[in-house]
């Protein structure tokens, strides 16, 4: 194959897991960064990108990779369920969630049918478009990958100890793809051992970005991504910085494999980005944990080892502060029944379900409820039409005449109208007020930490930070980079 050669500058852009804005000024202030302060020297600050919802990184990661939410990339979120393979899909919430549901059809979830099978093959992934035009890009150790170029994974023998587990699998994904240690650019490599999570760790990320630095084959587009800071918040709280610091370090390590850091930003294009945003959690554990199963009593709830039998009625998918509810028979359990239960819950800041072609919204501490649907003559600060109806304070919307502005929810319409679209099946979804997380089966252990998966602003909202380029995208949300991304790569 030919590749068109160009004199576009590549794109390269890293996803630093669970960069917020807030403790990176405070760490830009108090640590020394001198990668962070590098890149803010040189280019432009963006504090508030939008990401998808549910906030978590599947569905991200898939969102920044195809242009569209969930309801076209089909990627609902960590955890769904199918209504077509009747079971529960987890990409890894949780190891003891994946080791009831049965650790072979999570793990196959993940490594093929992610990728394979659930990313709807009709949108395109940025790799995909950059294949179709000659050009290369790279996959470094994101779980959303699918390009056209044919890759063979292999399951290190540990694993396969452990697990039912094919020996290889056979994917489709960028030219050059990094995914931890079943496979890898550099063969001698470090960073990749069982007891470095098998490469799905930040520094095996920066080492085999400067694997490609060095054999000079940085692709049109590089995808990089940072995982580690998402455990850091998750533990300490959103304020945590020491993580910071040490994303500054892998950056320091990417930058230093380019002759001089002054080259690395003058013949490419940075795009540093965070994937979701993180709130805080309560120390009380009574207090911190909403439980959905008693909430949702006395209806059978099914439970993960059992997968979903005859005498079932809700099924549960649990996404740390959000989580979707499934009536398994809408005659047995109306949705208006979940509701209802759901609704004496003062903590749940979003209830939400579709009735046709409307919307309705309700929260745990107001009376009436809120409807909308798509067109009609309201238009909101993302140029889409909606028409609403009800208590709109609900979603904390302003409404000047005709124009919708957003607050605590950012892009609160299209985002809840993709979420409620994005799979089969009939079910509410939820979203918990900072400060909570939802308890399903599993107990979630981030009491005195943080938590994401919800709707709210503080989960939704990510910094960005680009230089090498005055253009920006449409408007600042994770879901208008693909064609702004595009673009760069062939201006
Ligand atoms: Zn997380």
């Amino acid at each position: 194959m030919t590749y068109i050669t160009t004199s576009n500058k590549p794109v390269i852009t890293v996803m630093l897991d669970t960069l917020m804005d807030q403790p990176l000024q405070l760490a830009l202030k108090e640590e020394t960064l001198p990668a962070f302060t590098y890149f803010m020297e040189h280019g432009t600050y963006y504090s508030s990108v939008v990401a998808p919802f549910p906030t978590m990184s599947v569905n991200v990661e898939s969102t920044l990779l195809t242009g569209h939410y969930s309801d076209q990339h089909g990627i609902p979120a960590l955890t769904w369920y199918s209504e077509k393979e009747n079971r529960i899909i987890n990409y890894g919430t949780h190891l003891i969630d994946q080791m009831k549901l049965g650790l072979s059809k999570c793990l196959k979830d993940t490594l093929y049918r992610l990728n394979n099978e659930h990313l709807n093959t009709k949108v395109k992934t940025i790799h995909e478009e950059l294949d179709e035009q000659g050009k290369k890009s790279a996959s470094i150790n994101p779980l959303v990958n699918r390009g056209n170029v044919p890759h063979r994974l292999t399951i290190p023998s540990f694993i396969r100890f452990f697990v039912t587990i094919d020996k290889h699998i056979e994917t489709q994904t960028a030219a050059k793809y990094v995914y931890g240690r079943l496979s890898r650019l550099d063969p001698n490599g470090k960073y990749s051992s069982v007891w470095h999570k098998y490469g799905f760790n930040n520094k095996f990320s920066a080492q085999e970005f400067t694997h490609l630095v060095n054999n000079h084959d940085i692709p049109d587009f590089s995808l990089v991504y940072l995982p580690d800071h998402d455990k850091n918040v998750h533990k300490r709280g959103p304020m945590d910085t020491k993580g910071i610091k040490e994303m500054d370090k892998n950056l320091q390590t990417m930058l230093d494999s380019f002759p001089t850091w002054q080259e690395a930003l003058d013949n490419h294009i940075w795009i540093l980005i965070g994937d979701n945003g993180q709130s805080g959690i309560k120390d009380d554990k009574t207090q911190a944990f909403v439980d959905l199963r008693k909430l949702l009593k006395p209806l059978k709830v099914t439970k993960l080892s059992k997968g979903v039998r005859k005498e079932d009625q809700v099924v549960l998918a649990n996404n740390l502060r959000s989580c979707f509810i499934y009536s398994l028979d809408t005659d047995d359990v109306p949705l208006t029944e979940i509701v209802e239960k759901l609704k004496t819950e003062e903590r749940f800041d979003m209830i939400s379900w579709k009735i046709d072609q409307w919307i309705h919204v309700a929260a745990g501490d107001k009376k009436e409820s809120f409807q909308f649907k798509e067109g009609g003559k309201v238009k909101d600060e993302f140029d889409q039409t909606w028409e609403i109806r009800g208590d709109h304070s609900i979603l904390d919307l302003t409404i000047t005449g005709n124009d919708v502005t957003f607050g605590d929810f950012p892009d609160a319409l299209k985002r809840l109208h993709s979420t409620l679209h994005s799979h089969e099946g009939d079910f509410v979804v939820i979203s918990a007020k900072p400060g909570y997380e939802l308890r399903g089966e599993v107990t979630p252990s981030h009491a005195g930490g943080a938590s994401h998966g919800g709707f709210h602003k503080n989960d939704s909202l990510i910094p960005m930070l680009v230089t090498g380029t005055e253009t920006t995208p449409d408007f600042f949300r994770m879901v208008d980079l693909k064609k702004w991304i595009l673009a760069l790569t062939s201006s």
